[in-house]
């Protein structure tokens, strides 16, 4: 997204769409995720007349809080968990909704690395990672993974620097049909120097993804400084539910689609029955695993069928304890951040959240992709029992303070079907346009809808570029 789309949207966020002449608009927005909430929200504001159909029983989709199972004071974040201060349209939906941020601490040097059998202190290892036992070649010791990797994406930084958002057109062309395997490999990484920086920057699941996804993430700097929304993330999309309230049908299940050339019809089905919705045009902002499941009357063309059908999206798993005690806090001087381990958890967080009930709701695994499918295949109890097992690896005093534990898996959610998109190798070039364009009088949003994949940011630059495509129609 350019610099001038940037400053376009948050005047947009701020003022709401430029004033014009016509007729206003009956809209069927389907999903009240973020993208659906403030595509329904700006064309409100601009005096439209939209409705929301929701499937499930709450606004917020993948910003999701779980408050539930936990003590009163706890919860945890199942989706969307930390803002990067880069993503201003999301800061600024924040600001503008009265919500306060803190910040999310990333890195800690005193959290766990337990790597290869062996355990030692992120600070240790990240001063000596040949420790840990990895088979490096001379030429790969001293310089951790993070360093190796920071200083291969220094030249794209640099040239986006100078060429600014001109530069990425021959940067995709170049990349698109890279892995981000493929392209360390290219750069002579050795197998463990490979296998190092996936384990401890959390990529090895993600390897053999588009290289250009990672790299969008770096050079925008998502992962550099974070926050988090004070209370809990689904405070975010429930800022809009007063002004969109009266507008939103939940537990709305859109099962087809529909469309004339004067009109789109949305059928769907709720606990009494199957009704329809009409309206001069439809922005649909369900996750494309689910719309590959809605039957579409007047079919798609071929391009956008092929989209539907390719895009590939993540797996996501997390699973959640309840502890009496803070104990990664005051046994093991470990105040936010994460720990790393080649374990089925992968990677255990520690949330700042909750400090005022003396209890805590750590984030005991958060997996992707083929590690999360694994923990999906077992059954809810059991991914706690095992759970439990790999964090008293780094933490035994988990097996006398654990209270209550839960799991969520977006990979077997039937409202998203996935975590959310994330390219295979060649998909921008061959996907992308197909993705975002409009079918007629159908339009889309979400967080695959952009190039934001992943993030809130996706979903809000989305939702406002479908609510000003519908603005800019004269009928
Ligand atoms: P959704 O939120 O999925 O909204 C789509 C809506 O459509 C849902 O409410 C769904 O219930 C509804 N729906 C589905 N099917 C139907 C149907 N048939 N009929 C009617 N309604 C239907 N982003 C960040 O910025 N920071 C993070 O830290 C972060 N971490 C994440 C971690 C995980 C595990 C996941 C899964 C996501 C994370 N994200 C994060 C991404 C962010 O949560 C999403 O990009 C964003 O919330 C997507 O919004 P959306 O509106 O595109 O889709």
């Amino acid at each position: 997204m350019s610099q001038a789309d940037v400053e376009r949207d948050l005047a947009t966020i701020r003022d709401g769409l430029p004033p014009r002449d016509g007729k206003r608009h009956r809209v069927i927005v389907v999903g009240a995720g973020m993208a659906g909430l403030v595509a329904a929200n700006e064309l409100v504001r601009a005096g439209h007349d939209p409705v929301i159909l929701e499937a499930r029983q709450r606004v917020g989709g993948r910003v999701f809080t779980m408050r539930e199972p936990f003590a009163p004071g706890l919860y945890a974040e199942a989706g969307a968990m930390r803002i990067p201060r880069a993503h201003k349209l999301t800061l600024a939906c924040i600001e503008k909704v009265g919500l306060s941020v803190k910040p999310f601490t990333m890195h800690n040097p005193n959290a766990w690395c337990h790597l290869f059998g062996r355990k030692m202190r992120l600070s240790e290892f990240e001063a000596r990672p040949e420790l840990l036992g990895a088979e490096l070649a001379e030429h790969d010791r001293g310089l951790t993974s993070g360093a190796r990797w920071q200083s291969l994406l220094q030249p794209f930084a640099q040239r986006i620097e100078q060429e600014g958002d001109a530069a990425w057109p021959a940067i995709v062309s170049q990349y698109d049909g890279y892995s981000t395997r493929e392209f360390l490999e290219e750069r002579g990484w050795s197998e463990p120097a490979i296998e190092l920086f996936g384990l401890v920057c959390n990529q090895e699941a993600l390897m053999n993804s588009c290289f250009l996804e990672l790299l969008r993430e770096e050079v925008g700097n998502y992962y550099t400084d974070m926050v988090r929304i004070d209370g809990g993330a689904d405070q975010l999309p429930n800022a809009y539910l007063p002004f969109l309230r009266d507008r939103i049908r939940f537990g709305a299940r859109m099962t087809a689609i529909d469309q004339s050339d004067h009109d789109v019809t949305v059928h769907f089905q709720t606990a009494a029955g199957r009704s329809v919705a009409t309206g001069d045009y439809a922005i649909v902002t369900v996750p494309y695993p689910v719309l590959r499941h809605v039957e579409v009357l007047k079919p798609f063309s071929h391009a956008k069928r092929r989209a539907i059908r390719q895009l590939r999206y993540d797996a996501s798993a997390k699973i959640f304890f309840q502890c009496r005690r803070r104990f990664w806090e005051d046994d093991d001087g470990i105040v936010g951040g994460g720990s790393v381990t080649d374990l089925p958890i992968r990677n255990v967080y520690y949330p700042e959240a909750g400090k005022a009930t003396g209890r805590g709701v750590l984030l005991a695994s958060y997996t992707w992709a083929e590690d999360a499918q694994r923990w999906g295949s077992l059954s809810p109890d059991d991914r706690i029992e095992q759970a439990i097992e790999d964090v008293a690896q780094l933490h035994p005093q988990i097996l006398e303070e654990f209270e209550v534990g839960t799991s969520w898996m977006w990979h077997d959610d039937p409202y998203a079907g996935g975590a959310f998109a994330l390219f295979e190798p060649s998909q921008q070039g061959l996907l992308h346009e197909h993705i975002v364009a409009p079918e007629g009088r159908i339009h889309f949003a979400g967080e695959h809808a952009s190039l934001a994949h992943a993030w809130i940011q996706g979903a809000i630059e989305s939702g406002l570029r479908a609510a000003r495509e519908i603005h800019a129609k004269p009928v």
